[in-house]
């Protein structure tokens, strides 16, 4: 197996709050990401996919674990290092129209990353680029003398994606980048990405709750709750026979565009599994026990360990 771009290893994130309080926001969290492959990372808000985001990121710090990048701990310290890092991982975020600045035009959005990142490609160069990325994105170069308010949410969608791709990045992070759009809308980013991933062989974290938008784009899926991995498997596996009884509950929840089948759905998924607990006072034992149809007794005391199963990974006393 070749040297994944991105190590995960026993990540823990914990906030330390004003009224004393310490909010875990990650557990113990490990995986890898090789190079040409697309990640999703699913959960409810509030279970720590964002957190997973900025902690790669070096936004937060880790309270434990590290964060290896081609093979090299990552260390806020190593400014060289850093700025390769920075360089090398690009973010594509939630709302397209908060991430672009509103006084500068969509040509000097889509500019700027280069004129900071890559100088060395000179201003002639920078220019064509961001021309050619903005075609690529679906939107005309003619477009990149007006502004981002000028635009529709998708189409700052685009800008913000051609932004991402501008300096040639070999990651891209992408934090819940169609849940802020129109349904219709969404379903043209997610094909745009699509073919930019394969086309740019780009590697992708697909941060999402949406899990039927994360079977379309995505290879493997790590699900996530309250800030720890419950289950991680291929997108055929996860979909196809789900281990974890949280992944099946979040599948369960996905609807689905036949009304008769959606209505049949509806009457099937299990009621009453309550709310996420809180981060600040999470429960004991295994940290889904209080909304899983399946606990028993051990769960309540014993955490149980993220075990090996063939190609996947599973948090569960139960799964076999
Ligand atoms: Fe449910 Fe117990 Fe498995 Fe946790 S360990 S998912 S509570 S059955």
């Amino acid at each position: 197996m070749p040297q994944p771009l991105l190590a995960v290893q026993n990540c823990s994130v914990r906030f330390s709050l004003k009224t004393g309080q310490v909010l875990q926001a990650l557990t113990d969290v490990s995986f890898k990401l090789h190079a040409g492959e697309t990640l999703g990372v699913v959960g409810e808000s509030g279970c720590g996919k964002s957190t997973l985001a900025r902690a790669i990121l070096q936004l937060v710090p880790a309270a434990q674990g590290t964060i290896h990048w081609q093979g090299n701990s990552l260390d806020v310290r190593d400014k060289p290092a850093m700025q390769a890092f920075r360089r090398a991982v690009q973010c594509i975020f939630q709302d397209p129209l908060d991430a672009l600045n509103p006084r500068m035009t969509v040509g000097d959005c889509v500019q700027e990353p280069m004129q900071a990142l890559r100088p060395e490609w000179g201003k002639a160069a920078i220019r064509a680029r961001a021309d050619a990325l903005l075609q690529a994105v679906g939107l005309e170069s003619a477009m990149r003398n007006r502004y981002p308010h000028e635009f529709s949410g998708g189409q700052c969608q685009r800008i913000g994606i051609a932004r991402a791709l501008a300096v040639e990045p070999q990651l891209i992070l992408c934090d819940e980048p169609v849940s802020a759009l129109d349904v219709s809308i969404r379903g043209q980013i997610v094909a745009l990405l699509a073919d930019l991933q394969r086309e740019h062989k780009l590697t992708l974290l697909f941060i999402s709750h949406d899990l039927g938008v994360v079977r379309e784009l995505c290879d493997r899926v790590l699900v996530l709750y309250l800030g720890r991995i419950m289950e991680i498997a291929t997108t055929a596996e996860l979909y196809a026979a789900p281990l974890h009884p949280y992944t099946r509950l979040l599948l369960a929840a996905i609807p689905l565009p036949d009304p008769q089948q959606e209505k049949a759905r509806l009457a099937g998924i299990t009621v009453g599994v309550g709310e996420l607990p809180s981060p600040l006072k999470p429960p004991s034992g295994c940290v889904f026990h209080p909304r899983c149809p399946q606990a028993q007794a051990v769960c309540r005391e014993q955490v149980p360990a993220l075990r090996q199963l063939g190609e996947r990974q599973v948090a569960c006393h139960f799964t076999v």
